[in-house]
């Protein structure tokens, strides 16, 4: 099998191909896969993470969504926020725009008084008191690749890009994997966790997918549309500002950029700096049929025409453009049917409505499908909702689990459960299920409930703020 991944990766003789084998083998670097890498190692297993870009953290760092929505999010998401917090780089901010005073945009600015507690619920919680947290995004990097490093058991290939998975009949057999150096690895591994966002290695092993707004027929959803055309959330290319006492003036680009909106979702770095967030600037679909690099120059100018607008505003009068995060902001993309699909069903029974034994992440955010038909969707929900495991399992599969925004969710139903805490917690499960596959030599598809549960709970109440400041 060897010389023949060889032969389609065209690999050549100077470049070596390097075979590696461990218990887990996670690809991306996202939320979901650092919440899994940091499991499954503390959990005791063998782990190689791998990632694309230089650093870690996916959307939340290379995308500049440094920005935790109110939401559940205790466990792992705590200490990682305990630890930025140590360093000085995250802070609970606030709205402070929210009659639209300034102009029509959100302005989350830091709260003093704010708590990480006020920021961990949504539903339940009246507008006024929300509160988010916000980080610098090479902080983030920077304390994951510490909690990493500390288990002494993970791996971390950055610059490295999935490319190929082999299979045979429900269990995958090997991934491969290309560095940027040209470098070339074939890594077997027990259980394999695709974190790509994008589900690129469910993708490449032919799982069921899901893509776009599925008919009301498929799952009953109350706000399903009965014939949908393909709308997928729109894109964002979210950049930074910075104060200067003689700031640069925005020129508009040439020609003019049309087709994004006069709004935005801005918040403050605990620096003083701003990210802003220009919300749909692109729809979803032109990313698909324009491909990844074009869209990415389009929303370039798009921006320029944004700052150029926003910078009117007195409010960031004597701000100007540091720079444009590096990655697109990709809310949705394929998703892979799972041995369960969460659906808007899950999300208005909420928790106390639902009667799954395997729930193993708790989300509370509205659906909010930014462009893509939102007006079909009831608003803001009552109470916290439960995600299960089995969102996790490809349908069919043994070794092979999913974790991020490209799990087993209908449209609606990810467009409530896709925040990035909501997903370091379904990467915590699924790095917490290899691992317990990985010691009891058994699939983490059949990972045993209780066990997992337990696992996870006593994580939870280990890095509980309860815990572990008494
Ligand atoms: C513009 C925008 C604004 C948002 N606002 C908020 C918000 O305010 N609050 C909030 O909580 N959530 C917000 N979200 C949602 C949240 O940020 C994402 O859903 C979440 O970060 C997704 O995490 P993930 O781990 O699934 O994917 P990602 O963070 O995207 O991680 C996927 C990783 O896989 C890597 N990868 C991809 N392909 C490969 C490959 N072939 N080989 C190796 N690695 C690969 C990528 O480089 C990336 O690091 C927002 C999302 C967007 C796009």
């Amino acid at each position: 099998m060897t010389t023949l991944l060889a032969l389609l990766l065209q690999v050549t003789p100077s470049m070596a191909l390097t075979e590696l084998t461990t218990d887990v083998c996670i690809l991306g670097g996202g939320s979901a896969g650092v919440g899994a890498a940091i499991a499954a190692a503390r959990g005791g297993a063998e782990v190689v993470l791998v990632e694309k870009q230089d650093r870690l953290g996916g959307t939340s760092t290379q995308a500049y969504v440094c920005n935790w929505e109110p939401g559940p999010g205790d466990g792992l998401c705590r200490e990682i926020y305990d630890r930025l917090q140590a360093r000085n780089a995250v802070c609970v901010v606030k709205d402070h725009n929210r009659a639209r005073q300034q102009g029509p945009f959100g302005l989350w600015l830091p709260d003093p008084e704010g708590t990480y507690e006020q920021s961990l619920t949504r539903a339940s919680t009246p507008h006024p008191n929300w509160r988010a947290c916000v980080f610098e995004p090479a902080a983030l990097h920077q304390v994951v690749t510490d909690m990493l490093g500390e288990t002494g058991k993970c791996r971390v290939m950055l610059r490295t890009t999935f490319i190929e998975a082999a299979a045979q009949g429900p269990l995958v057999v090997s991934v491969s994997a290309r560095g940027d150096d040209g470098s070339v690895y074939e890594i077997h591994a027990k259980t394999f966790i695709d974190c790509t966002g994008g589900a690129h290695v469910c993708r490449a092993l032919g799982c069921e997918m899901m893509l776009g707004p599925e008919p009301k027929s498929r799952f009953n959803e109350p706000s399903a549309p009965e014939e949908p055309e393909m709308v997928l959330n729109g894109i964002s290319l979210c950049y930074r500002i910075r104060r200067r006492e003689d700031p640069a003036r925005q020129a508009p680009p040439e020609p003019p950029a049309q087709g994004w909106v006069k709004t935005a979702h801005v918040s403050g770095l605990p620096n003083g700096d701003r990210i802003v967030n220009p919300l749909a600037i692109l729809s979803g679909k032109a990313l698909l049929d324009m491909g990844y690099d074009k869209a990415l120059e389009e929303c370039r100018r798009r921006v320029q025409a944004h700052w150029h607008w926003l910078q009117g505003y007195e409010a960031f009068a004597d701000f100007e453009l540091d720079s444009f995060a590096p990655m697109l902001g990709i809310r949705e993309s394929y998703r892979v049917v799972g041995e369960y699909v969460l659906t808007q069903h899950d999300l208005l029974a909420g928790l106390a409505n639902q009667t799954h034994p395997d729930l193993i992440a708790l989300a509370d955010h509205s659906m909010d499908v930014h462009g893509s038909g939102s007006k079909h969707i009831a608003g803001d929900l009552k109470a916290p909702y439960g995600i299960p495991f089995r969102c996790l399992i490809p349908k069919g599969w043994q070794n092979l689990l999913v974790a991020g925004r490209c799990a087993s969710f209908s449209q609606i139903a990810a467009s409530s459960c896709r925040l990035s805490r909501t997903m370091i917690q379904l990467g915590h499960a699924a790095g917490a299920a290899a691992a317990l596959a990985a010691r009891d030599d058994a699939s983490a598809a059949t990972v045993d409930l209780g066990l997992l549960r337990h696992s996870l709970f006593a994580d939870s109440a280990r890095n509980s703020p309860h815990t572990s400041r008494q």
